[in-house]
């Protein structure tokens, strides 16, 4: 069973009916579909089910539509079909031919409705919404036919064609497929097929009042484009009866080699909110900047972050494909962007928190041009060029008046190395009114340039520092998680799990070659973290970095 050509994958269930389709030749060629609502931005959940469909296409040289589930016109909107789509190609996907929607089908939805009518299998129900419910009966009891259950065909068509027509009221009646009230599955209760909404959509303008109901358009989007494997999550499970049902009962679908659903777990990430819906919550409330705000856990903020498609890809391969519910630990993601920018990112000099340092035995008002490799490994990513002159800034936390043994930094009387400089000794220090250490006056060693002492002292520590007359300013924003609780879905209200901390500030300097820093491509700031420029407010005047992600994790979560 050897379909999969490309680098080696863990199996998973649904790999595996796959490899049973094509050997019992079933299925010749693969075809899957990734079909987002434009109700909202994508998040890392849904990057799981592109990884799962776009990478399945892939794998079996087989081919994935990108189809706009968009039959509720109220909630959608163009700006997210175009997000969408940036998302998904962003994420290293081409889907198959042109954009789908769901909406291009609307005329044969239209017709396939007509036919379940026709055969005496669709029905006009006027029962209001409170006498629909008491109809439906419980998952104990059985439901009740609708009184208008068995109204002929032919009256049925005259009433969806008034429904059309918009000679109905919003919610006065709706097309229900005649299914079986006693079902054990509620979903199969007859089922609403089509409402009636007076409300413009985003593709077809005002054609339409009615608008057929997921369950309805899903299964026949996915048997028009040929789809063998249509991939959803666990909450549609019972849905797969009316999924099947419908098709069962239309004339062109009657074929063996028919488009199945099959359902995997939906995958939740902890300290996180993972539905379109509340997320919109957040952005409309204000508590957030935007979608792609990068506290977000949406693609475009991951983006905006500086996480890379690369580490979405292979987080999404770790987290696996299973039926088992789960809450994965936010260390998962950070350990996969943290062990691609290891690898890839360049190298700079940040100080978060700057204090001066004054070398005076360093000539006055020279400065010498010193070169560092962009990465410690990577000759191929370069060198740049890093002014080093009298006067310095070092962060705040890298110098103590006096320290133990343990602490490898700048200390009175002590010497420290300067990454990728000379090794200096501080002598004295100046302190504000209120005791905090604004200048360090050291001494250096010109020996002491990528190399260690000629006298074999030892000197242990290095630290990071920024050439003061060519320090560019910058704004650095550390985030942390939006939310205190670990599952923040199950909260009672949103307000009490907010992190009031999840964005902090911090002005200092960088290296002056960070002015052309590309925006959302990380940098290793040396033994501060990975950074990236923002996409948005970052600009040569007004530096702006955004925490990728720390050098290491610092909670459990
Ligand atoms: P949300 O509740 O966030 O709006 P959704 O499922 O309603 O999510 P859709 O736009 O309908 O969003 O989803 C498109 C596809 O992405 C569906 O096939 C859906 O099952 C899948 N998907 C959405 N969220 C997750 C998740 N957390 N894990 C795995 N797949 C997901
Ligand atoms: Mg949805």
């Amino acid at each position: 069973m050897d379909h999969v050509d490309t680098e080696v994958r863990p199996s998973n269930f649904i790999r595996n009916i796959i490899d049973d389709d094509l050997d019992s030749g079933k299925h010749s060629q693969v075809h899957t579909r990734f079909p987002p609502e434009p109700n909202g931005f994508l998040h890392i959940g849904h990057a799981k089910s592109i990884c799962l469909n776009f990478g399945i296409a892939k794998d079996y040289q087989g081919k994935c539509n990108l189809r706009f589930d968009d039959t509720n016109p109220e909630k959608e909107d163009i700006n997210y079909v175009k997000s969408i789509q940036e998302d998904v190609k962003w994420l290293g996907f081409q889907w198959e031919g042109d954009v789908r929607y769901s909406s291009n089908y609307f005329d044969q939805l239209h017709q396939y409705a007509v036919e379940l009518i026709n055969k005496g299998l669709a029905y006009v129900c006027f029962l209001n919404a409170d006498e629909t419910r008491e109809y439906r009966g419980t998952l104990k009891e059985p439901g009740k036919n609708s009184p208008y259950r068995d109204t002929s065909p032919e009256e049925n068509l005259a009433l969806f064609e008034k429904m059309r027509k918009g000679e109905f009221k919003e919610g006065e009646c709706a097309l229900r497929a005649k299914i079986d009230m006693a079902s054990s599955f509620m979903c199969m209760r007859d089922p609403v097929i089509y409402r009636i909404r007076f409300a413009e959509h985003h593709q077809t303008g005002d054609k339409w009042c009615i608008y057929p109901m997921y369950d309805f358009t899903h299964c026949i989007s996915d048997a028009i484009e040929n789809i063998t494997h249509s991939l959803c999550t666990l909450e549609f499970q019972d849905n797969r009866r009316v999924y099947d049902w419908i098709l069962d009962n239309l004339d062109d679908f009657q074929k063996p080699d028919r488009t199945r659903q099959y359902e995997f777990s939906r995958f939740n990430l902890e300290y996180t909110l993972m539905s379109k819906r509340k997320l919109n919550d957040l952005v409309e409330r204000k508590i957030v900047t935007g979608w792609d705000d990068p506290r977000m856990p949406t693609i475009a903020a991951l983006r905006r972050r500086g996480y890379t498609p690369a580490s979405i890809r292979e987080f999404c391969e770790r987290i696996g494909v299973t039926k088992v519910d789960n809450l994965i630990e936010v260390g998962m993601l950070n350990a996969c962007i943290r062990e691609d920018l290891n690898e890839n990112a360049p190298r700079a000099m940040a100080v978060l928190e700057p204090i001066k340092v004054i070398i005076e035995n360093y000539e006055q008002a020279q400065v010498e041009m010193l070169s560092a490799p962009a990465h410690p490994n990577k000759e191929e990513l370069g060198v740049r060029e890093l002014p080093f002159g009298r006067e310095l800034y070092i962060d705040a936390a890298d110098f103590r008046e006096e320290a133990n043994k343990k602490y490898k930094r700048l200390v009175l009387g002590k010497e420290v190395r300067l990454r990728n400089a000379y090794v200096i000794k501080a002598e004295r220090c100046d302190k504000d009114d209120a005791g905090n250490v604004t200048t360090v006056y050291c001494t250096y060693d010109p020996e002491t340039l990528g190399k260690n002492p000629a006298d074999g002292r030892k000197v242990k520590g290095v630290i990071h520092w920024v050439e003061a007359t060519h320090a560019k300013p910058a704004e650095f924003r550390i985030y942390n998680s939006l939310f205190t609780d670990a599952n923040p879905a199950a909260a009672e209200s949103i307000d009490d799990v907010i992190n009031p901390d999840s964005l902090e500030i911090k002005y200092g300097v960088v290296e002056p070659s960070l002015v052309n820093a590309v925006a959302e491509k990380a940098y290793q700031f040396e033994r501060e973290g990975y950074f990236c420029a923002d996409s948005k407010d970052s600009s040569a005047d007004h530096l702006v970095f955004n925490l990728t992600v720390a050098l290491r994790d610092t909670f459990a979560g």
